[in-house]
């Protein structure tokens, strides 16, 4: 099946395999480092199938690191959150999960070693002043005037930042590197701020916190990574990530390699976007299935499976990986086709009664659950005087080459018979609101004798179908890159106002019996519709019955395009 298509080679996959070949490494060890600041989106699963993926071919392993360097914008929600979708998306970390956090006591600790070898040094400027000797690209910086404190001084003064002497941002510690560096990181960068917020997992224990970069390469040198993957934007903090573990006594270097962000076409994948559609109440929640987060594919019905294939797909490069999503709802639809069952559901029922229907000598007949699988078993399709078919399967005038129902025309119900619709019941309004037809009780499982009957439609037993919401989900968004259209004055457009009205549309729609008892979570094919899943929040088998569409039959914006 189509997941087990084979690995396709990348610039990532060469290294480590010419690192094994040399000897370099023996084992291979990666590593994931979210931030507990929001949920994981359709671009974090890209990273995770890379970095879990890449480990778990090459016999080596990947640890799951919570990157809790930032104590105000991280909660243990998101923190739960995001172990659960890893989990989910079917890769177990090793280990328990680790955190920067877990590293404070040796970050600290390295930092005091910089400081004792004239390498770090507390800077008083403030944030503005900061920004000022720093320069741009064409200016060179200019050096703190406190840079040339004596290594006694800053130890001291250090020491006492930690123990809480001090007021929040009035001192930092920087690395002495370079202030005339081309490369602006490496402009004696920040290491240590002074912060007084609680910590999701220090509690009030730290006053002062880590920045990212030194934090990073550190705890990548703790772990044993050997292979240090990030998106392309960090090219430039890698000289800084190289020179902390160059100057500080530890034993491992991991390489860190750069790929390039995955950017999907009507969608966004910046979290904190993604954050202010949630806050504002654009959509329901993090899980909303209109989201590209992984806990919202989920409840939307798509499959791990199909997110990976979509992974495997995109690949992984070091150019524009700017994909349309209709390769993500490609993947997702290919992996249903040949894993879900089939059944019957009428989203827009339309009542028809059977005028030749007689009780006993109408049949019943029993249908595979999937043409090609036979082991998925079989059901009953039970047939009674008055069914649902589809409102879009009649037409009073058809346009030409019609082949579903019309008066006086013929169709196949799915499983079942030959029906000639015979007559048309409309409201005081006009409206259509019955059919009454005829079964050929000669057709039960044979064509009919004489004719040819092309049309095939889907439909229900009223007696027996079951009603349930279902929930039809469309792109959040009405243009490809709603967070970077540009208005007439050049400055960007605001996303919100791309939301597209026609992203949810909620109908009381007829099942085959079988939804009446179904666990949440569980996909079907609605036949000629989509794939469909009841839904992980809301479905309460037996009782209230909720599906979700994940995805149509036919990519309707491609062709629409
Ligand atoms: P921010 O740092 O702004 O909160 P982020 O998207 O970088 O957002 P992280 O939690 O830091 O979020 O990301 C964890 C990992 O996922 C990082 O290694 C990052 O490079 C990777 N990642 C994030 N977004 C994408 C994306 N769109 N495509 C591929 N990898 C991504
Ligand atoms: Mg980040």
């Amino acid at each position: 099946m189509s997941n087990e298509s084979p690995v396709v080679s990348n610039f990532i996959r060469s290294t480590i395999e010419s690192d094994l070949a040399s000897g370099k490494h023996t084992c291979i060890q990666t590593r994931f480092p979210p931030e507990p600041n929001g949920y994981l989106h359709v671009g974090h699963a890209k990273s995770i199938c890379l970095n879990f993926g890449v480990a778990q071919d090459y016999q080596g392993q990947c640890n799951l690191r919570m990157d809790d360097t930032n104590p105000e914008k991280e909660n243990e929600e998101f923190a739960q959150a995001i172990a659960s979708d890893v989990k989910w998306l079917g890769f177990e970390w090793a280990g328990e999960i680790r955190h920067a956090a877990d590293y404070f006591d040796q970050l600290y600790a390295y930092a005091e070693e910089l400081t004792l070898a004239g390498k770090a040094f507390v800077c008083e400027l403030n944030a503005e002043q900061m920004r000022e000797y720093r320069g741009n690209f064409e200016v060179p910086g200019k050096n703190s005037p406190f840079r040339d404190r004596s290594i006694e001084e800053n130890l001291d003064l250090f020491r006492r930042m930690k123990a809480g002497e001090f007021a929040d941002g009035s001192k930092t510690l920087r690395l002495k590197i370079d202030m005339a560096a081309p490369n602006l990181n490496l402009r004696d960068p920040v290491i240590y701020r002074i912060k007084r917020a609680h910590h999701i997992r220090t509690g009030d224990q730290w006053c002062i916190y880590p920045m990212y970069d030194y934090t990073h390469c550190i705890s990548d040198a703790l772990e044993g990574i050997t292979h240090s993957l990030c998106t392309l934007e960090f090219a430039d903090h890698r000289p800084l990530y190289d020179w902390v573990l160059d100057n500080i006594t530890i034993d491992c270097h991991p390489q860190q390699i750069e790929f390039s962000r995955l950017e999907l076409l009507y969608t966004m994948t910046s979290k904190r976007k993604l954050a202010a559609l949630v806050n504002e109440g654009l959509v329901s929640g993090w899980d909303d299935p209109r989201m590209p987060t992984v806990i919202g594919m989920r409840r939307r019905g798509y499959t791990p499976e199909g997110i990976k294939l979509f992974a495997q797909r995109v690949g992984v490069s070091k150019s524009e990986n700017v994909v349309d999503l209709s390769i993500l709802e490609g993947a997702v639809r290919e992996q249903l086709e040949g894993s879900c069952p089939r059944i019957m559901a009428v989203l827009r029922p339309l009542k028809v009664t059977l005028t030749n229907y007689e009780e006993g000598v109408t049949a019943a007949r029993t249908a595979p659950y999937h043409p090609q699988h036979p082991e998925f078993g079989e059901r009953n399709v039970p047939i009674s005087r008055e069914i649902w078919v589809e409102q879009d399967d009649f037409a009073e005038v058809p346009p030409s080459g019609w082949q579903r129902l019309t008066v006086g025309s013929e169709v196949r119900l799915r499983y079942s018979y030959v029906m000639k619709c015979d007559e048309v019941v409309k409201d005081a309004a006009g409206n259509v609101i019955e059919l009454k037809c005829s079964l050929d009780m000669a057709t039960l499982g044979q064509n009919p004798v004489g004719r040819k009957v092309k049309g095939v439609i889907h439909w229900l037993s009223a007696e027996h179908a079951v009603a349930a919401e279902v929930r039809l989900y469309d792109r959040l968004f009405t243009t490809a890159r709603p967070d970077a259209v540009r208005g007439a004055d050049g400055e960007y457009a605001d996303f919100r106002q791309f939301i597209n009205p026609e992203s949810l549309e909620v109908v009381t729609a007829y099942i085959e019996p079988v939804a009446r008892d179904l666990a949440p979570e569980t996909r079907y094919q609605f036949e000629r519709l989509g794939y469909f899943v009841t839904d992980r929040k809301d479905h309460i088998a037996g009782e209230k019955i909720v599906f979700n569409r994940a995805v149509t039959l036919k990519d309707t914006w491609k062709s629409a395009a």
